[in-house]
């Protein structure tokens, strides 16, 4: 039995272009037409019609930055340390379905508690639950130069944390060795952190020095592409993201300050770039006095933003590869809710096409999957995962973003039906122990205007 869908207007994302009066067919999960619907193979007796009308059928989006252990957290702690890592794959489920409700069919996950992504992935693929198809690292492999290494040396790195701080370059490839045994589908490594929060950079790298030196990285990234496995790299400033480029990193986050030496090694080594300018607009645009991000992180944002802005467009000149990526997961990055505002974000601050910008969160991001050449496209051979459109993207890119235009999702051939449940947000995270968000001195409590008891 085949199901033919006839789509009103389809982008296969081969090409930058959509068509119209196109027919797909799909058998056992995989699409075995793609064309001209008056070339399609005639409709047997036991054969399924679907008709989209006038509606636009583009392959499953993808989202090759979305961290689904974090739980929509608003702190640091509650991301490494409150929460049971257990409580983390489970509640990991409901996010995944999330954002495959919204059309994100493939994601990527680059840093990870413990196990707890590695066990969704791998209980969706069991067939335990519905799911998007994930692709996962293990822990930020990382260094005290390095994010996630948060706490002081006196307290040291949680067990539980995101990150996993290496000692000496023999305890770095011990840890490779051992994600990779625990079956990790690519590694994650903090090539810097945030200027926000690192007062020891150093001026020379726009204020980021990177966590591990040239030697240090080609070591380690040589070693987990020994052992089959790609490289996903944060670097934020220009150092780490010129080490990361010269050991031919598969896929570097972020490069907001990448200098033109760092993009000529990006280029030359085929490196792609997941600028993840989602979660800088975010924080520009909704944070708010009370928050703890107010006002610093907003102003570093915005300087990073311009910066980011500004390389990027010069690498999409350039050529390089770009895939799109949200950091979602976080209170200001929720899951399902913000992923397809970086293709809107492409289209208004890197200067591509609409198309392009689609291609890069379908075609261009399957690259860095597992089984990537199974999706990212509607071709004859792929996986039959499809968003089916009440809109025209091509028009404005931003109506991926209105929950209520992504119609119908098709995972491997079939329609997607998940409705995850609405929990309770206080009891997914905010267990960090924060008591207070202002500071009680007379002269406050007297600005206040007086007291609520
Ligand atoms: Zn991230």
């Amino acid at each position: 039995m085949s199901t033919h869908i006839k789509c009103g207007m389809l982008f296969t994302a081969l090409d930058e272009n959509a068509q119209a009066n196109q027919t797909v067919v799909i058998d056992d999960g995989a699409f075995t037409f793609v064309g001209p619907s008056d070339q399609a193979p005639a409709v047997k007796d036991s054969d399924d019609v679907v008709e989209y009308g006038d509606r636009f059928v583009m392959p499953g989006l993808i989202d090759v930055h979305t961290h689904l252990a974090y739980g929509n957290a608003k702190t640091e702690e509650d991301i490494d340390i409150y929460g049971a890592v257990e409580f983390k794959a489970i509640r990991g489920l409901n996010f995944a379905q999330r954002c495959l409700r919204n059309g994100y069919t493939s994601l990527s996950n680059p840093g990870d508690a413990s196990r707890v992504t590695l066990s969704i992935r791998n209980a969706i693929d069991a067939g335990l639950f519905v799911g998007p198809r994930i692709t996962t690292a293990g822990p930020y492999v990382t260094s005290r130069q390095g994010l996630t290494d948060w706490y002081p040396t006196w307290i040291g790195q949680p067990v539980t944390s995101i990150g996993h701080l290496v000692h000496s370059p023999t305890e770095a490839i011990e840890e490779i060795r051992v994600q990779v045994k625990d079956g990790v589908d690519f590694l994650k490594f903090a090539m810097d952190g945030d200027k926000v929060m690192d007062p020891t950079g150093v001026t020379e790298f726009g204020g980021l020095m990177a966590a591990f030196n040239q030697d240090e990285t080609s070591a380690m990234f040589t070693e987990a592409h020994r052992l089959g496995k790609r490289v996903a790299v944060h670097a934020r400033g220009a150092e780490a993201t010129l080490y990361s480029a010269r050991a031919a990193a598969d896929l570097i986050f972020h490069t907001s300050w990448m200098t033109d030496e760092g993009l000529d090694a990006v280029l030359e080594n085929d490196c792609a770039l997941c600028p993840t300018l989602t979660l800088l607009y975010n924080n520009i645009e909704f944070s708010r006095p009370g928050d703890g991000a107010y006002p610093g992180f907003v102003d570093a944002h915005r300087e990073e933003f311009e910066s980011a802005c500004e390389v990027l467009t010069n690498a999409r000149k350039a050529g390089a590869t770009f895939m799109t990526g949200t950091d979602s997961g976080f209170a200001i990055t929720p899951y399902g809710e913000w992923h397809a505002r970086e293709i809107e974000i492409f289209v208004k601050h890197l200067g591509f096409s609409p198309g392009e910008a689609l291609r890069c969160a379908t075609f261009h991001a399957a690259k860095f999957l597992r089984n990537g050449d199974k999706v990212g496209a509607i071709e004859v051979g792929r996986w039959a995962d499809m968003v089916v459109v009440n809109g025209d993207p091509m028009a404005n890119v931003a109506v991926l973003q209105d929950p209520d235009a992504i119609d119908v999702v098709w995972l491997g051939g079939d329609i997607v039906d998940v409705d995850p449940a609405e929990p309770d947000p206080r009891l997914i995270s905010d267990f960090s122990y924060n008591m207070w968000n202002d500071l009680y001195t007379r002269d406050r409590v007297e600005a206040l205007d007086g007291r609520n008891w």
